[in-house]
């Protein structure tokens, strides 16, 4: 099954959902940052919050941005999704490990640790919208609740799986957010808060090979969803030379300079993807040259 979101609402108005199938975007994560398990479930997770957050957005052009900055193993990681879905992440230390918890799951809340989770939407106004919460236990769904409720006054349920398989693979990953809209009463949301008990835990859903639109009506039994988006998604990065070229820049004149006495050639890799780019020392001078002193 390709990678693709879908939305539902409710015929009452009073539930909006989104769904996500993200295997292939986060087996293309793990393969370009080599992650270990830890930092696949933490990354994928993060990165499916973000396209669906992204896919949320009036314009393609528009962008969410989530990070989160735990104090755990496996250090900051960073999410971005374009305004369909297409997204791209990172995360600091992709060969963090830790024991397995009692329950034989990765230990993503102990990877992660405590800090802050912060979401970012440019949504091409002058001043982008920043919202930040503390996380709640690192386990990301959970977290990205808290930042709903706490930051866009949002109730939602949250659910984010990945399964890794024995070779490291990605087997399964995907999730749903579940979001009340304004004028849902007390009683929708109990409805609500025991369908979604019902469904059981994502990752078993996923693991059965359920699309984004069974477990849209798996999650909202007893309401009457109606699809009203469906969009594939990929990872997808926008770097380009320019880009790269700016960044490095923001080293200063004295550190380019530096550089292109060192080496004749000099390569970046992206931070979100594994193209790589490589400048000459006569580059590295000319960039320098453009910065003023
Ligand atoms: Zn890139």
């Amino acid at each position: 099954m390709p990678d693709h979101i879908v939305r539902a609402v409710t015929t009452d108005g009073f539930i909006r959902a989104d769904a996500i199938i993200s295997r292939d975007l986060t087996e293309r994560a793990r393969k370009i940052h080599a992650c270990l398990p830890l930092a696949t479930a933490a990354l994928g997770r993060t990165i499916a919050a973000a396209s669906i957050m992204g896919a949320q957005s009036k314009n393609p052009r528009d962008s969410v941005t989530i990070q989160i900055r735990g104090d755990g193993p496996l250090g900051t990681i960073i999410a971005v999704s374009d305004g369909e879905g297409n997204v791209r992440g990172c995360l600091q230390n992709p060969q963090a490990e830790l024991p397995l918890r009692a329950d034989k799951k990765l230990d993503v809340g102990r990877g992660v640790g405590r800090g802050q989770l912060i979401v970012t939407r440019d949504l091409g106004l002058r001043e982008p919208y920043t919202g930040m919460v503390e996380l709640v236990s690192g386990e990301i769904a959970e977290d990205m609740a808290a930042y709903f409720l706490e930051s866009e006054q949002i109730h939602s349920a949250c659910a984010l799986g990945v399964l890794v398989d024995t070779d490291l693979s990605v087997r399964a990953a995907g999730g749903y957010i579940v979001q009340l809209m304004p004028g849902a009463n007390e009683s929708v949301a109990m409805r609500l808060e025991k369908a979604v008990h019902a469904a059981g835990p994502v990752t078993r859903l996923l693991d059965e090979g359920m699309s984004p639109a069974d477990i849209l009506f798996k999650v909202l039994d007893g309401f009457e969803p109606e699809i009203i988006y469906e969009q594939p998604v990929e990872y997808r990065c926008y770097c380009t030379e320019e880009r790269v070229e700016r960044v490095l820049t923001t080293l200063g004149k004295d550190e380019l300079i530096k550089l292109a006495d060192e080496q004749d050639h000099f390569e970046v890799t992206c931070q979100f993807c594994d193209r790589r780019y490589s400048f000459t020392s006569g580059q590295l001078k000319d960039m320098a040259d453009g910065i003023a002193d």
